[in-house]
């Protein structure tokens, strides 16, 4: 079935009866070419691409809850491409360039918005800070312009330029940067992975990775033994969890991070706008509710609720910047559990067990890095070797400490995200 304006014309001129479920409710078989645990955006993602170019359709996606159940279906939508340093930036250029094609390659509306990101700075080493990263931004191919803050104020009226703590100089903006439907990306690739031959199999936990030989054999699930010559996690924040099955011990903590929306409101933010000094990240959905959210919540939890004083921070933050906000009723907030690396950045690797690959580590980027997630891991789990694109997203850094990153440059520091 194929989306068209045409096709919605028609269904809504014959009583919308010929709509079709997105996917099939397939049983589990006995054997797989390869599994992927974990039905998030990038599980199926990383499914889709493997049966679009690597033609590879034996394969299923084990989903414990229920599609996009995660935290695809709970972040803030945001999308960009303005990362600093090499390894990141050439991997999340790679998504940029992804989701702008995205909605034509699945046939599905994921509301790509392409608004613009503004991050804002608040002093001369701030705007150092930004200018450095725009011309890496540049000079990887992507775009970013240095705002200043009678533009800014032009574009942005009502941000409170003249904080006493955080007087706002200018910003660094990304334009091709935004926001998507979240719900509707991990729809759109669970239709193209379904499609493709790909089986998506919900309510599936995986409770067990079988090897033999040191090398990985299948998996025991809520639903039974399934068996796969390949074996992919991607988990997201139980990533540590899914692969201590296996007898691993990862570098990743376990966090919640909450968001927070607000009831609808007339169109009053026309960007994503991004507040370092205090972390803070807003902007406005197509409902008209303001969407944002803060810091991950300081301690490591899997439990999926938040915290008062996150929930203080993240308020206070946002009135100080868009002192508007004060009047608008929070309608809801929420929290995800998400994995944190010692330097802050992923993993798309092979694990020491032949057969056994492991996509972990995505934290505050990994809803913008779905669509290059899935192809680099989709790549890496058909040919054997990384993507071009995450060449450095090795496991093996954070034992050897070679080729480490961390986008704010802090070095790697336990406990202290
Ligand atoms: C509040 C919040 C705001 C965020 N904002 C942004 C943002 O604006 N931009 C951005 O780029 N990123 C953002 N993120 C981060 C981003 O959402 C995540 O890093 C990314 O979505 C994780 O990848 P995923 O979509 O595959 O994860 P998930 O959707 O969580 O998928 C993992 C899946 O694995 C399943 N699973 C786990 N264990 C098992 C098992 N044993 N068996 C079977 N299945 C299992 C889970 O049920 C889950 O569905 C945010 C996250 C949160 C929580």
């Amino acid at each position: 079935m194929r989306f068209s304006g045409w096709r919605v014309f028609k269904e809504g001129l014959t009583g919308n009866k010929g709509w079709k479920p997105h996917w099939r409710d397939p049983q589990p078989k006995a054997e797989y070419d390869a599994v992927i645990i974990g039905g998030g955006g990038h599980g199926l993602a990383t499914a889709y691409y493997l049966a679009k170019e690597h033609g590879l359709t034996n394969i299923a996606v084990l989903e414990k809850g229920y599609l996009g159940g995660g935290n695809v279906g709970r972040n803030t939508t945001i999308v960009r491409a303005n990362y600093f340093l090499p390894g990141n930036s050439e991997f999340y250029s790679h998504s940029l360039k992804l989701w702008e094609g995205l909605e034509q390659d699945l046939n599905y509306n994921a509301m790509m918005s392409q608004r613009g990101i503004l991050n804002l700075y608040h002093n001369d080493g701030q705007r150092d800070g930004a200018v450095r990263r725009g011309n890496a931004i540049v000079n990887q191919g992507d775009d970013a312009e240095l705002v200043s803050r009678e533009q800014l104020r032009e574009m942005v009226p009502f941000l409170n330029y003249d904080n006493n703590r955080f007087p706002i100089m200018g910003a660094l903006l990304q334009r091709r940067a935004g926001t998507a439907r979240h719900d509707a990306v991990a729809w759109g690739f669970a239709r193209g992975a379904d499609q493709r031959g790909v089986d998506l199999i919900q309510n599936c936990e995986v409770t067990g990775i079988d090897i033999e030989n040191g090398k990985v054999v299948g998996v025991q699930t809520s639903r039974g033994p399934i068996r796969a010559k390949k074996v992919a996690m991607a988990a997201a924040g139980r990533s540590g969890q899914v692969a201590a099955m296996a007898g691993m011990r990862l570098p990743v903590e376990s966090h919640v991070l909450q968001a927070f929306v607000s009831e609808g409101l007339k169109p009053i933010i026309d960007h994503v706008i991004t507040f370092a000094e205090g972390h803070l990240y807003i902007s406005q959905s197509d409902k008209g509710g303001l969407v944002f959210g803060s810091y991950l919540d300081f301690y490591s939890s899997y439990a999926a609720r938040g915290n008062l004083p996150m929930v203080e921070h993240t308020m206070e933050t946002c009135v100080a910047m868009v002192p508007a906000v004060a009047k608008a009723r929070l309608l809801r907030s929420w929290g995800g559990i998400m994995d944190m690396t010692p330097d802050g950045s992923p993993i798309i690797d092979k694990t020491h067990i032949d057969g056994l690959y492991l996509n972990a580590g995505w934290c505050y980027g990994g809803f913008k890095a779905t669509p290059a997630s899935g192809h680099c891991f989709a790549h890496l789990i058909a040919t054997d070797r990384p993507h071009d694109a995450a060449t450095k997203f090795k496991l093996d850094r954070f034992e050897t400490g070679y080729d480490l990153m961390d986008e704010e440059g802090t070095g790697a520091q336990h406990n202290l995200h």
